[in-house]
């Protein structure tokens, strides 16, 4: 049995669509993890919206667990426009972090409201349960599907997940500084040996250290595709998977960027609007890549 990932956003902060950024896309995080009979998907940016499109033509999907990393704009903007919310016979299980003092149901509501939006949640005419989750539980979701979950360094926090089935294992790591000292221990631990792992690459080193326009970017809470290369590496990851890329980050830089990383790491691909990675199908190779061009 199979993992398919699909990626349905890749970029990071905020929508970006233009001439310069459609071969890699410009929508804000959404990954869907398909998993035998189950639908899991990370994170509800943008992408959200263009999967639900999808998703009201394909029959057999009318459930699906959503796994939000945290709770910034880029990461839920998708979900008004996620159309299988509003259908009545879909059900839906979403998880994500309590923020002090709003619990993880009361964030996602509050913002589905007037005025910042005319629908509400309680309009919504499809089953959903809210589930509010934190950093190091154990989820079983049945079917074998084990999901892990690790703090990440980032203001406010945020989640990784790792999804276990069978011998396979998929890590999403997105929106993170790199993580110092033996927390980095615990979190390469964490990566450890994952067939598929999914990381934060906003800047590069030279961005984040400043060098370009003279303002350092240690706190904003991103990470570099050269400090993905460090953790694949400890933690002999199968594939690693640039995402989560600056929102004015052109298609020509960031294939430069690709084409660097593979270098060091040659099992390296840099996430792309439309693409599919398959894990233990019927392939020679455990992990197959295919691009949607
Ligand atoms: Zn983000
Ligand atoms: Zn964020």
């Amino acid at each position: 049995m199979s993992l398919s990932i699909n990626f349905w956003g890749v970029r990071g902060s905020k929508p970006t669509p233009n001439k310069d950024t459609r071969l890699f896309g410009g929508n804000t995080a959404c990954v869907k993890v398909v998993a035998g009979n189950r639908t899991l998907i990370l994170d509800g940016g943008t992408g959200l919206a263009e999967l639900g499109h999808k998703m009201k033509l394909n029959k057999g999907e009318k459930t699906a667990d959503i796994f939000f990393s945290h709770l910034h704009w880029d990461h839920i903007q998708g979900i008004p426009f996620f159309q299988p919310l509003y259908k009545a016979g879909n059900s839906f299980r979403l998880y994500g972090e309590d923020k002090n003092p709003l619990t993880f149901k009361e964030i996602i509501t509050k913002q589905m409201s007037p005025p910042y939006f005319p629908i509400t949640m309680g309009m919504m005419q499809a089953d959903y349960e809210f589930i509010s989750i934190k950093a190091d539980d154990v989820i079983n979701l049945g079917e074998g599907i084990i999901i892990k979950t690790f703090a990440l360094n980032h203001p406010g926090g945020c989640l990784a997940y790792r999804i276990e089935k069978g011998d396979y294992a998929i890590v999403y790591a997105t929106d993170t500084q790199p993580i110092l000292g033996a927390r980095n221990n615990d979190f390469i631990k964490f990566v450890a040996g994952a067939d598929v792992f999914i990381y934060d690459t906003h800047f590069t080193e030279a961005e984040y250290r400043g060098e370009i326009d003279g303002e350092s970017k240690e706190s904003w809470g991103h990470s570099t595709w050269e400090e993905g290369i460090n953790i694949s590496q400890n933690a002999e990851v199968g594939y690693y998977v640039l995402f989560h890329y600056k929102e004015d980050r052109t298609d020509a830089e960031q294939a430069k960027i690709e084409k660097q990383a593979q270098r060091e790491y040659p099992k390296t691909v840099a996430a792309r609007e439309g693409m599919n990675i398959i894990i233990g199908g019927d392939y020679p190779e455990k992990v197959v890549i295919n691009y949607p061009y």
